[in-house]
């Protein structure tokens, strides 16, 4: 167990970073981020910031040796230099991310424990394209396997006439039958160092452009017929993975049942909502499982929420959020509003 007092290093600087911080902070532990950009919204509430490159084995060695357990916060970092910090613990072990880095393993790996992602295929050419759009069939979407986030990185094809004309980023792809849903959501759970498993109720989510836009508690009863099975399958993952964290598996609701999409290995923007609406959120049951203190109750704390997420210049209008006193805001602290850019949320609770 890592007592309160100790430092938990977390890799990544952005706002789930930030929030993992905040409920560290509550239990009385200090962060240290490390991630290479300068403007960390992490940094700026953790109590040390070592900004370098992942790839810098000094500065990792000694961001390694002054954390008690490290964990990471974005799925993206070389998994090479993150499994060199042992022998500090790293939870998630570090097996999770090379596993959700890849769609292609990740498929493969969901597939052998039973569950159904949509029909997939490995692109590695524009011949591979045309097989796998004349095997699958059309219309599809055609993704960068790593790297991938928000939607970037993501090509629909509607029929095979518009695999001719496209000039194929260098990356391995996937492509992936386009999956008839009617709604989507997200299986969030934690999992603490004696194998305890605990789930938050499941948003249906909403996207707009590939990004997330709003999360809904209770999910429509078409979804929750859906969540029990889906969490057979993530509570698979993690014991498989020897997961210690919060874990997310993202799934599309289909008349065949619970489609699996993919997995992060982390606190999940659909679960922001935790943070008013439920005992615990999302961010203290990770920092309670990579400590190895027992999880909270993941029960809900009102009859339902919605969260919405701020995207760009919405993040402004944070006077007129504020002038309802229902809203609960979170500013991620973001200098520039860029479109598309996550600036923050803001929770209703349904009491
Ligand atoms: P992803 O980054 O793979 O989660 O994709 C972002 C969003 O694009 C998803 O949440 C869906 O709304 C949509 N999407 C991705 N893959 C598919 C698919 N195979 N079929 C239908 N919609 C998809």
């Amino acid at each position: 167990m890592i007592p309160p007092g100790e430092t938990i290093g977390i890799i990544g600087g952005g706002q789930l970073g930030r929030m993992i911080a905040m409920a560290a902070a509550q239990l009385g532990y200090r962060c240290h981020i490390f991630a290479p950009e300068a403007d960390s919204v992490a940094a700026e509430v953790s109590a040390r910031f070592t900004c370098a490159e992942w790839t810098d084995a000094e500065a990792m060695a000694a961001f390694a040796s002054d954390c008690a357990v490290i964990t990471y916060e974005f799925e993206n970092v070389p998994v090479g230099p993150v499994s060199a910090l042992a022998p500090r613990p790293v939870l998630p072990h570090p097996r999770a991310l090379k596993t959700a880095q890849d769609r292609l393993v990740e498929k493969l790996f969901v597939s052998e424990l039973g569950g159904a992602p949509a029909p997939f295929a490995q692109v590695d050419s524009d011949a591979d394209l045309k097989a796998a759009i004349s095997r699958i069939g059309s219309p599809g979407i055609l993704k960068t396997r790593g790297d991938g986030y928000d939607g970037k990185g993501q090509w629909r094809i509607a029929s095979l006439d518009d695999a001719e004309g496209l000039d194929l980023p260098c990356a391995p792809l996937i492509y992936e039958g386009f999956v008839t849903f009617s709604a989507e959501f997200s299986v969030i759970l934690s999992r603490g160092q004696d194998g305890d498993i605990r789930y938050w109720d499941s948003a249906e989510n909403v996207h707009e452009g590939g990004i997330l836009s709003r999360s809904t508690i209770p999910a429509s009863p078409a979804v929750q017929a859906q969540v029990a099975d889906a969490r057979v399958l993530a509570a698979r993952v993690a014991e498989a993975l020897g997961y210690i964290g919060v874990l997310t598996l993202e799934f599309f609701a289909t008349t065949q049942g619970p489609v699996f999409n993919e997995m992060a290995p982390r606190v999940h923007n659909s679960g922001h909502w935790t943070i008013e609406g439920a005992l615990t959120s999302q961010f203290e049951n990770h920092v309670r499982a990579i400590c190895g203190l027992p999880l909270g109750d993941t029960a809900l704390a009102a009859k339902g929420a919605v969260m919405s997420n701020l995207i760009g210049d919405e993040a402004h209008d944070w006077a007129s959020i504020l002038a309802d006193p229902a809203n609960h805001l979170h500013l991620y602290g973001k200098a520039l509003a860029r479109p598309g850019r996550k600036m923050g949320h803001v929770t209703r609770l349904v009491l």
